[in-house]
């Protein structure tokens, strides 16, 4: 059963990189997602490649970040744990 539950989870990903053809391995990343003014570090399964490091989410993956996406643009932070302040710095020369 576990063995099944791996394969599948390898064949949500094509076996080679769109972009430049290089073998893709399944990894924890982080991905960055902006919402307004607000940003969320997301940790989420990927496919990424060995080469070039182009990274391959599966449609529900993608479907998550837009939530999120929309939870930061309305506030609705509520749930995600606080990780610090963002500030903009305008060049000083
Ligand atoms: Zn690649």
């Amino acid at each position: 059963m576990e063995k099944l539950e791996g394969k599948e989870i390898r064949m949500k990903y094509v076996k080679k990189c769109p972009r430049c053809g290089g073998e893709i391995i399944e990894k924890e990343v982080t991905e960055v997602v902006y919402g307004g003014v607000n940003t969320a570090f997301l940790t989420v399964q990927a496919g990424v490649c060995l080469l070039c490091g182009e990274r391959l989410y599966t449609a529900d993956t993608i479907r998550w970040f837009e939530e999120i996406e929309t939870k930061l643009e309305h506030q609705e932070i509520e749930d995600f744990q606080r990780l610090g302040q963002s500030y903009r710095v305008m060049a000083a020369h």
